[in-house]
């Protein structure tokens, strides 16, 4: 057998995170045109940079309180209790623009489940997770408990990130 063919064990871990936040979709033919929201549950999956094989001393890839406290985090600064907006829906914007106080996020594209999970694999976990020496292969965004989307990292997942040098971050708990 070719050592390529060798079968290696790779680890991953899951974080579960919640958040509420309103949205509506721009163009959308049916009921989901109006304002409306949901209270959203994000499944993140992170692999190790070192190529997913290894563990730190403890057994650990990363302990799970750094990916809660770095994408709860950002989830709970700029998506949870805010609308979700598509950048061409001027209606919507204009309209949230008027109440007082308010919490909107405007978004490249409109604000499905695909696209927020997209958006999180693609923008928000590099920024957030990429000094803790993880990256995050797929998100996966529940808008109801019966239905969600999912956005994968295709390929190797590890080539694309530079691990930096001062990845070793104490555990805040
Ligand atoms: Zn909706």
């Amino acid at each position: 057998m070719h050592p390529s063919d060798t079968p290696i064990t790779q680890l991953s871990l899951v974080r579960q995170l919640r958040f509420c936040a309103g949205h509506r979709l721009y163009r959308h033919e049916s009921k989901c045109a109006f304002f409306h929201g949901h209270n959203y549950r994000v499944d993140i999956e992170v692999v190790g940079t070192n190529g997913g094989t290894e563990v730190d001393s403890v057994g650990r890839i990363i302990d799970f309180s750094m990916i809660k406290q770095r994408m709860l985090g950002w989830l709970d600064e700029n998506w949870d209790h805010a609308f979700l907006l598509f950048e061409e829906d001027e209606n919507a914007l204009a309209a949230i623009k008027m109440v007082q106080p308010t919490k909107y996020f405007v978004m490249p594209y409109n604000p499905t489940a695909e696209n927020m999970a997209r958006y999180l694999l693609e923008v928000v976990a590099p920024s957030v997770l990429g000094a803790l020496g993880v990256v995050a292969r797929q998100v996966v965004v529940w808008e109801t408990d019966e239905a969600c989307a999912v956005a994968t990292l295709v390929g190797n997942p590890v080539a694309c990130v530079q691990p930096t040098e001062s990845s070793v971050l104490v555990d805040a708990r």
